[in-house]
Order: C-alpha cells, then sequence, then structure tokens
C-alpha cells in the first residue's frame, strides 16, 4: 500500500499532528459545525433585535471543530471555537455555552486571537468572567457551564480547547433556564448584568 499522509489524521492509536491557523482558527484537515443567529432563538435578551437580526441575513454567531475522538476518559478531545465578532442589541455574540455531561471534567481553552471573556457558572451560580486575549489560557474547572463571548468590534474570538473525549455536552440546561449573568456593553465597556430572562 502506498503511504498516503492524510491516513495519519485523526491516529488516536499512534498520533498525529494538525494545523489550525492562528488567525482563523481554521485548519485544512477539519470541517466546522456552524452556528447561526437562528439556531440560538431566546438566547439573547433582546429578542425583537435578534427576531430583526435573524430576518435581516441570519448571521453565523460562532463555528467550531469537532473531532471524531473515541469517547474514552484516557482519550483527549481538541479543536477551535471561532467567535464572530457582533452584538444583539448591547449583548455581544457568543457560544450558546454547555455544561459537560460528565459534570465532573475540566477544560482548557487557549486563546489563539482575538478578544473577549470566558463566563463561567456552576449549578449553584457561582461565576466568574475570565479574560481572553491572544496567548492567554483559561481553566475551566469541573462543574463550570462555559461560554466564550466576543467583545471586539472586528476582530473573531479564536480559542483552542482540549477536554476529557468522553465528557460530552449537555446545551439543553443553558438553553432552558439561561446564564443567570449576561456580558453587554455599557458606555462602551463591557458589563457583567443580571439576565432578566433566567429561570
Ligand atoms: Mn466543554
Amino acid at each position: 500500500m502506498d503511504f498516503n499522509p492524510s491516513d495519519l489524521k485523526f491516529d488516536f492509536e499512534k498520533g498525529f499532528t494538525m494545523a489550525f491557523d492562528l488567525k482563523t482558527g481554521l485548519s485544512p484537515d477539519l470541517e466546522t459545525g456552524k452556528r447561526y443567529l437562528s439556531e440560538m432563538k431566546g438566547m439573547f435578551a433582546d429578542s425583537a433585535a435578534e427576531e430583526r437580526m435573524i430576518a435581516e441575513g441570519n448571521p453565523m454567531v460562532y463555528e467550531f471543530h469537532g473531532m471524531p475522538v473515541p469517547e474514552h476518559p484516557g482519550d483527549l478531545a481538541f479543536g477551535c471555537s471561532i467567535c464572530y465578532p457582533g452584538k444583539v442589541g448591547d449583548e455581544y455574540f457568543m457560544t450558546k455555552g454547555h455544561f459537560h455531561t460528565i459534570l465532573e471534567t475540566g477544560e482548557v481553552y487557549y486563546c489563539l486571537s482575538g478578544h473577549g471573556y470566558m463566563l463561567l457558572e456552576s449549578p449553584e451560580g457561582d461565576w466568574r468572567a475570565l479574560e481572553l486575549e491572544a496567548g492567554k489560557a483559561v481553566y475551566v474547572p469541573k462543574r463550570y457551564a462555559h461560554r466564550s463571548i466576543n467583545v471586539s468590534p472586528d476582530e473573531p474570538l479564536v480559542t483552542f480547547f482540549v477536554f476529557r473525549a468522553d465528557a460530552g455536552h449537555n446545551y439543553g440546561t443553558i438553553e432552558e433556564k439561561g446564564y443567570r449573568k449576561l456580558l453587554v456593553e455599557r458606555d462602551g465597556k463591557p458589563t457583567i448584568i443580571d439576565n432578566p430572562k433566567w429561570k
């Protein structure tokens, strides 16, 4: 059999390398999942602005890599998340955010480019907003939901993440209840407020 470098892709038994562009986060070896605003209906506080923006072009809010990792506790899943600049009303573009299905698993995010925050929230309501900028790593502790938020007016927020491959994603809790806190622009600055829609 001829040697084909593409056979090395995703070899979780013997190892492999991958390239991620520092500026865009994209990789020639991986497709991305894309999240348009219409798929986040009701997640932003300003519902009228949200509906208007969906009707007027339905922007892509973020995209992310998902790798075909064996869902084994000894394997690691990794990829990039790319959150685009923009706002719905005064609320910055963000990812849906999720808990891990196995709640007791952490995650590491490393910011490749852009400027934003990682918003953390525990089931008990403890929260923290950690600033992300190129060259900074964020440790997401076990049990905390995590969402990245882009506060730059013109640059994508690109992060590289690594987590235990069998951790699983629980999006439902956030979709149903929302986060207790939101990050909005007030007087030109990112500001944390209580989420009026939190259930
Ligand atoms: Mn995660």
